[in-house]
């Protein structure tokens, strides 16, 4: 049966875009529908613009700092509105070079929302479209608990859009966003307090940098709350808002921002008129190589629910590809030492095995740990310590994983990352040449075990 394409995208983010252009450059008849913003979730209301925020709110630090080095500034002013301003341009000159992207590289632009209305047929604004295979790359949504007053709250979505930054602002969450979030605002100068309802932040990261991190953030004057659930959220009459916490406990804010997770995109996409399972946890089921139940349907990204990262979104889309297209290139995506960063102030560089996943994994361990003062803040009376830690396995003398607490964390740990993927040895990194006088030398120069 001849069908209009060879594959029908859903969803023009991360991974959407990735497989289209990179489908169609191997000769593929292609389609991409997106109902929302070109360049999904990580261009409009994720990485870039949290990013752009994330440098807005450094400048504070420069500006801290620039006294020890012989500057006298006038009392600086913040003005959110230029912010937003700025950050919304970029992002509209980035929407123009995806679409740019996409049709040079002869993919069809579909305007308008999707929905699946056969194994291999797609309905988009009244038009039906047929497909030999449709891929599923519609990412994932904020999700807010269902408790009274949660209309009253915002998400990172709405974040981006605020018309004025909030004097005082509740963080909620304990997870990338919210600590990410907390110092945006904390550092544009909102009175912030970050509640989580554990014990301790960032569940799944190394215990070290968690309880590093946590020292920081307390030192700049960001109010943690852990153990804090908000049971309730009302409107008081002067428009400010009160949450009420399980424990009895009322707090006052402008703003109530919720980071509690994200679910799979799902919303009248048309997954009854398929054989499209989902996993016990929502999200869409697909096998080794992105097939979902349904043969003629695939699902990358966010929407499966396993890494929910842009490079790893990135990976999945171009090994659909390249599978569907291209088979003789076709590799398989690599989970392990997928490095990340968390872009809090200070931010967080990882990569592979923390502690206690080591620990957890039979492996015997020797730990590296450093905390110091970076040099550049000596001139300053900043008290401010990066943590360097690398976890290695006392059998082979591999490196299993390296965590940073620190500035630029995320830049250094990228680096790291194809080290971990060599296989690298302690001793192969005792043996590199530092880059003096770097913070990062001393990822090479921890000699003494602290563990
Ligand atoms: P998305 O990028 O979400 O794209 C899905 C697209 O599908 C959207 O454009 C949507 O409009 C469209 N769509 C949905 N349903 C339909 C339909 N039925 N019809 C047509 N179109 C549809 N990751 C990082 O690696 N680094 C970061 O610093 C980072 N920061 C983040 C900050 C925030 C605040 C958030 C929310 C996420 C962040 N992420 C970050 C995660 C990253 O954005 C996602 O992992 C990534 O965007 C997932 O890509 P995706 O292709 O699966 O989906
Ligand atoms: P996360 O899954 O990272 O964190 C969710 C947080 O909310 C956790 O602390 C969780 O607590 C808490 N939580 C969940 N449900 C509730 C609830 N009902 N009440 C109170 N707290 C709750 O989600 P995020 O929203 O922060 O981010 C989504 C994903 O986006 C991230 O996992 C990451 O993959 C990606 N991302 C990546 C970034 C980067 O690369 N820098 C930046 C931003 C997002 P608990 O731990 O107890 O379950």
């Amino acid at each position: 049966m001849a069908y209009d394409f060879d594959l029908f995208v859903i969803g023009a983010g991360s991974g959407g875009v990735r497989a289209a252009r990179f489908a169609a450059g191997f000769g593929a008849k292609v389609a991409v529908a997106e109902s929302r913003y070109l360049g999904g979730t990580c261009v409009n209301v994720g990485c870039v613009p949290k990013k752009l925020l994330v440098y807005g709110a450094h400048v504070a630090d420069e500006l801290e700092q620039a006294a020890g080095f012989g500057w006298t500034l006038e009392e600086g002013h913040f003005d959110w509105g230029t912010l937003i301003a700025n950050k919304n341009r970029e992002i509209e000159r980035l929407n123009g070079i995806y679409r740019n992207l996409l049709v040079n590289s002869g993919v069809t632009l579909l305007q308008g929302h999707a929905r699946i209305t056969g194994a291999n047929e797609v309905e988009v604004e009244g038009q039906c479209y047929s497909a030999a295979n449709i891929l599923i790359a519609t990412g994932g949504w904020p999700q807010v608990p269902d408790i009274p007053g949660k209309e009253l709250a915002i998400t990172s979505n709405e974040a981006f859009y605020l018309k004025d930054l909030p004097r005082r602002v509740l963080v909620v969450g304990g997870g990338y966003i919210a600590v990410e979030f907390a110092g945006i605002f904390q550092g544009l100068g909102a009175d912030t307090s970050l509640l989580y309802r554990g014990d301790l932040f960032l569940r799944g990261f190394d215990g070290s940098v968690r309880t590093h991190l946590k020292e920081e953030l307390e030192k700049r004057g960001l109010n943690l709350e852990f153990n804090a659930d908000i049971q309730r959220i009302d409107k008081l009459d002067d428009g400010s808002l009160k949450a009420t916490l399980k424990d009895g406990r009322e707090l006052v804010a402008d703003c109530v921002f919720y980071a509690t997770g994200r679910r799979p995109m799902l919303d009248n996409l048309g997954l009854e008129n398929t054989g499209v399972e989902l996993d016990e946890r929502g999200y869409i089921r697909v096998d080794q190589q992105y097939q979902t139940t349904a043969p003629s349907i695939l699902a990358i990204g966010d929407v499966i629910g396993r890494v929910q990262l842009t490079p790893v979104a990135l990976a999945e889309g171009m090994a659909v590809a390249r599978r569907l297209f291209k088979p003789e290139q076709y590799r398989p995506v690599d989970y392990q030492n997928i490095p990340t960063a968390v872009f809090s102030q200070p931010p967080i560089g990882t990569v592979g095995l923390t502690e206690e996943q080591a620990l957890a994994a039979g492996h015997k361990v020797q730990i590296f740990e450093s905390r110091f003062r970076a040099m550049k803040l000596t001139l300053t009376d900043i008290q401010e310590k990066t943590l360097m830690k690398l976890v290695v396995d006392a059998d082979t003398d591999k490196v299993l994983g390296c965590h940073m607490v620190g500035p630029d964390a995320g830049e250094i740990v990228q680096g790291l990352g194809i080290a971990l993927k060599a296989g690298a040895t302690k001793q192969q990194f005792d043996e590199t040449i530092g880059v003096h006088p770097t913070a990062a030398e001393e990822f090479v120069t921890m000699r003494t075990v602290t563990r």
